[in-house]
């Protein structure tokens, strides 16, 4: 019933374009269609073509719910809705950052953040933990608010089949650490391992796994954001006077990522573990 929606962006950098890719996810019943995320500006060509592929219009979209406000998820929401005039659903907590843009840019400063944003969208449904979004035909979406990666990000659990779309909220190996509170981020995945008979874990930034295999992603996210803690841990406790950004170079490679990588969204997340361990 759902379909992966695989949009291939890049980002440019001072080192070159950086290939990316983040997934839209579409819920097609006889009866609607259900946008979950909307990729980056310029994504509706891929989403359109997707709903083409399986036979379907784009106008049947008659929701398009955000996982959260980051820009690879919001930004083609404007375009997407209006060609289709589709309702948009997200959490509270995010919907300062989704229907402000420029506020978000200034806020949590993305490099490139203009070219990855259509613009901005209203909520007209602000959904929040343990919410019922019925789709028709017995199936249905249950919000579970996993806070973390951003305020107000959530993951929506498809029943009756046991699908989980998980957004940003699971980290994966070798990706740039990208979260406001690594703490909070592993109550949540905590609280998504204890769900029974996940079939399909689907998230964002990584490819759809099944069975055993989403289970398994959630214990790496988990050990991932463990790992990263004890070297923040170590190079701060030796140093605790290094700079955030020295702080960040002096992490990365011993999680296998290059120290050019070291951008302000980065450096954001070390310095969120900092903050976690001062305030026990
Ligand atoms: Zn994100």
């Amino acid at each position: 019933m759902f379909h992966p929606i695989h949009i291939p962006f890049s980002v440019p950098t001072p080192a070159g374009a950086l290939p990316r890719f983040v997934y839209a996810y579409l819920i097609a019943t006889p009866d609607t269609l259900i946008l979950i995320d909307t990729g980056v500006a310029g994504s509706e060509e891929p989403i359109f073509n997707r709903i083409r592929q399986i036979g379907r219009k784009p106008e049947e979209i008659s929701t398009i719910i955000l996982t959260h406000a980051h820009p690879d998820h919001i930004g083609g929401a404007k375009v997407i809705r209006e060609s289709t005039g589709c309702n948009i659903v997200a959490h509270a907590a995010d919907r300062a950052w989704i229907e402000d843009p420029n506020r978000q840019a200034q806020e949590r400063p993305v490099p490139v953040f203009s070219h990855l944003v259509g613009g901005a969208v209203t909520i007209d449904q602000v959904v929040t933990d343990g919410d019922i979004i019925k789709i028709g035909d017995g199936i249905s979406l249950e919000v579970i608010h996993t806070p973390g990666h951003s305020p107000g990000s959530i993951c929506l659990f498809l029943l009756p089949d046991r699908d989980l779309f998980s957004g940003d909220v699971v980290p994966v190996p070798g990706d740039l650490p990208i979260y406001d509170d690594p703490i909070i981020s592993i109550q949540s995945i905590n609280r998504l391992r204890k769900l029974e008979h996940i079939r399909h874990l689907l998230p964002s930034w990584d490819d759809p796994v099944e069975g055993r295999a989403a289970y398994q992603a959630l214990d790496d996210g988990l050990e991932y954001l463990h790992q990263i803690h004890q070297a923040v841990k170590r190079i701060w406790s030796e140093n605790p006077a290094i700079s955030p950004q020295d702080l960040t170079k002096k992490v990365l490679p011993t999680i296998g990522i290059p120290e050019e990588m070291a951008n302000p969204i980065v450096v954001r997340s070390m310095i969120a573990h900092v903050r976690a361990m001062e305030k026990r």
